[in-house]
């Protein structure tokens, strides 16, 4: 699990193909997520799910503190 820059929209895992050297897959905000990362990601985060290679990220920013 990875944790999200404020503003990013798009994963940066890195990629072995020199054309597209990152994976710039869209993140998208899980709703179903299971408990087991829920428990990983901790109480009032927002997890993201890459829909490309499927990494997940952890919203740090503060306003997903603020909402619970
Ligand atoms: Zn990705």
């Amino acid at each position: 699990m990875k944790s999200k820059a404020p503003r990013q929209t798009v994963c940066n895992i890195p990629t072995n193909d020199p054309k597209d050297p990152y994976c710039g897959g869209k993140l998208k905000k899980i709703s179903d997520l299971d408990p087991e990362a829920k428990k990983a990601a901790g109480p009032g985060k927002d997890v993201f799910r890459c829909q490309k290679c499927k990494t997940l990220y952890v919203d740090e920013s503060p306003y997903a503190l603020a909402k619970k």
